[in-house]
């Protein structure tokens, strides 16, 4: 069984909306051992939605369409799904009241236009959206699935969701999806390290955050559960023997989630000294919940009368090495851990660009510091990208830095 997915809409093309309706889709018919073969974006019109239409329902089993079903003149999905189908579009008055219900109880003003809520393409099922206005429409004949879904990102959720019944048993495939995620090295160190099992392994690397920071997906398929747990097993064998200590988790786990279990474990309390990350380092650690079990605070120390009157940088290496040397990122993280009284102390000093840059400290480079219990480690990186960027992959090389230091400092 393989879907093809049809996006419809004007500013998926010129370039303003992300199509993330694909990705959602594609990972949600995953789940049911499904492959997304093809996707095809295209623009808010009549004539070139029934074409592909047409061509995509004579090759896939199963087409899911998004966009579109608005009430707006540019939403003309509706129309061209009845079309594409040869069938009317009907209007389905219970329905429609129910929608209108919803309407008056948000304060809508009712217009005319409203009704086009309750046009349906005839045969086709409704799937209920608790999001919004617009259902979804399901309609299966001769072994085919056509689906179509609203185009705002949570109501696609909710209405695929909806629809996961019909998709349950579609074939007998099992599926298990496993995700190594690795820090330090890049996906072309990866697959050197690997490249003698690659085929066996099949796995697909993407960096979702930043370059450096791999997430490798392995998807095994096959009809016995126990039989797929276990193949599993030996291919996580096999890349803990080959990455090492470069794996910080798996699936859903998390950079500052997978240091707070260690930090909670040990009964430690870590406090933040920033300056090029204005924030973000704190800001990454307390995405997480419960982190306030360790995390005391932190100061962004962007001024250097911060960086000396608050954390205790001494004048004289401010003024010898600079605010963006390793002595400063020494004393910040040292000064931090003792100015809130916690186990570590983390910090970043550094050149977030575009400006600012010297041949002797290019835009880029940051010190990063690790102060644990009275040993001070730093790791000195120069990060190529734009400002975000390099707040980014600072924010992020420090956490791992420490994640690895508290592997090392007992
Ligand atoms: P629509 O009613 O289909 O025109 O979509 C309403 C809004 O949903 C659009 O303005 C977009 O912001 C968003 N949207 C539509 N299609 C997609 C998509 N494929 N991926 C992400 N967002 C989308
Ligand atoms: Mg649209």
């Amino acid at each position: 069984m393989k879907a093809v997915v049809i996006s419809v809409g004007d500013e998926l093309l010129s370039g303003r909306t992300l199509n993330t309706n694909l990705r959602t889709i594609a990972e949600f018919l995953a789940r049911f051992g499904i492959p997304v073969v093809r996707n095809c974006t295209v623009r808010d019109d009549v004539e070139e939605i029934i074409k592909i239409m047409r061509e995509t329902l004579e090759s896939a089993d199963i087409v899911i369409v998004s966009g579109g079903l608005g009430i707006t003149v540019d939403d003309v999905t509706r129309e061209a799904i009845a079309r594409a189908m040869g069938v009317e579009l009907v209007f389905d008055e219970d329905f429609y009241n129910e929608v209108e219900k919803r309407m008056l109880e948000r304060g809508v003003k009712v217009t005319e236009e409203h009704k086009k809520y309750g046009l349906v393409p005839a045969g086709f099922e409704l799937i209920k959206n608790d999001y919004g206005l617009a259902p979804g429409y399901f309609y299966e004949k001769d072994g085919k699935i056509l689906l179509v879904l609203p185009g705002p990102p949570h109501e696609l959720r909710n209405v695929l969701e909806n629809a996961a019944e019909k998709f349950e048993g579609l074939t007998k495939k099992k599926v298990l999806v496993k995700t190594v995620k690795t820090f330090g090295l890049k996906e072309s160190d990866i697959v050197e390290r690997i490249k003698d099992v690659i085929e066996e392994l099949k796995p697909i690397g993407s960096y979702p955050i930043i370059p450096g920071m791999v997430d490798l997906r392995l998807t095994l398929v096959g009809e016995d559960e126990e039989k797929l747990e276990k193949e599993m097993e030996k291919k996580l064998d096999i890349l803990r023997e080959r990455l090492g200590d470069a794996i910080y988790g798996y699936d859903d786990d998390t950079l500052p989630g997978v240091i707070g279990k260690i930090l909670r474990s040990r009964g430690m309390t870590i406090a933040t000294a920033e300056s090029c990350t204005g924030g973000l380092v704190a800001n990454y650690i307390t995405d997480v919940s419960g982190s306030s079990d360790y995390f005391k605070g932190g100061v962004v120390s962007y001024w250097n009368e911060v960086k000396s009157g608050v954390l205790g940088v001494s004048d004289v290496i401010l003024e010898h090495f600079g605010a963006v040397s390793e002595p400063t990122a020494v004393m910040m993280a040292e000064g931090v851990r003792k100015l809130l009284g916690t186990d570590v102390g983390i910090s970043t000093t550094g050149i977030a660009g575009p400006t600012g840059g010297t041949p002797e400290k290019p835009v880029g480079l940051v010190y990063m510091g690790v102060s644990i219990r009275g040993k001070t480690f730093v790791l000195r990186k120069i990060f190529k990208g734009d400002r975000l960027m390099v707040k980014k992959q600072a924010a992020l090389n420090l956490l791992d830095f420490l994640r690895r230091k508290l592997g090392e400092v007992q």
